[in-house]
């Protein structure tokens, strides 16, 4: 059913007012790796408004390594997440770890956001496929672009259609970055599936200075939007900080995004 000879035209996903995740349309999300505070989210969405990036992404269910790390403020940041992104008109993302967090987190959050680590939680997957609210799979660590397709086809034959991929990276041998960004998968998705892709670099290579110019590769290689992790002071930040963009850094980083999209 995720397949373009099943349907040709592109696949809309809609968040309402005015957002559309599609084909012809170059989508941006972009937020803290974690929910820390109130104050870090106001500031994030001041930024977010001010460059016209309409999603905001942010996790409060984080899958950490080690159990030791910050794993995220739960059920009650998601709410105070939801509520000051709404009185700006901003739309979330954020990541549905587990079946049972999908009912107290519905009305909290605009798109599902299923990490790497459960691309292939198939009971997920299924609970999902009977949500009305779009749902953004990631990739796999070590998932091939096929298996990512049928983590897709369970939640679309389950009876929901509002799907957006994103390619995030892969485990390979390679040492020097913390994943591999596989750019070679949007346009093999892109021909493969009528679903929107988006390519998120933070996580795909790792390391701050390097997430510009492979969000830049993305855009070319035929991506529907970039999904990148921010902070006020990335080095301060809970989780993922090595890879998070600075506000400034963010700035230059979506007029460059912009400006690349229209040479497309
Ligand atoms: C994240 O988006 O912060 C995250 C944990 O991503 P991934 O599932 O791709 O590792
Ligand atoms: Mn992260």
């Amino acid at each position: 059913l995720v397949s373009r000879k099943w349907k040709v035209n592109p696949s809309v996903v809609d968040l309402g007012d005015g957002v559309e995740i599609k084909q012809g349309n170059f989508t941006l999300m972009a937020g803290p790796c974690s929910i820390e505070t109130e104050q870090q989210v106001e500031k994030t969405i001041a930024h977010l408004v001010a460059n016209n990036v309409r999603v905001m992404r942010g996790g409060v269910f984080k899958p950490r390594s080690s159990p030791y790390s910050f794993r995220g403020l739960g059920i009650e940041g998601l709410k105070m997440f939801y509520a000051k992104c709404r009185e700006h008109g901003i739309k979330i993302i954020t990541e549905v770890m587990q079946v049972s967090q999908i009912a107290p987190m519905y009305d909290f959050t605009d798109i599902f956001q299923v990490g790497a680590r459960n691309t292939q939680n198939f009971n997920l997957l299924d609970e999902l496929g009977k949500v009305d609210k779009p749902v953004l799979i990631k990739r796999g660590i070590s998932g091939t672009i096929d298996e990512l397709l049928y983590s897709a086809e369970y939640v679309f034959s389950g009876g929901n259609e509002k799907l957006i991929l994103c390619e995030r990276g892969i485990r390979t041998y390679e040492t020097a970055s913390r994943n591999t960004l596989d750019l070679n998968a949007v346009p093999i998705l892109k021909d493969k599936t009528h679903l929107p892709v988006i390519v998120d670099p933070s996580h795909g290579i790792g390391i701050r200075d390097y997430i510009e110019p492979m969000a830049l590769a993305a855009v070319m290689a035929g991506a529907d939007g970039i999904i990148y992790e921010i902070h006020e002071k990335p080095e301060e930040a809970a989780s993922d900080g090595a890879q998070t963009l600075n506000f400034g850094e963010s700035e230059r980083l979506v007029k460059k995004l912009l400006t690349t999209y229209e040479l497309r």
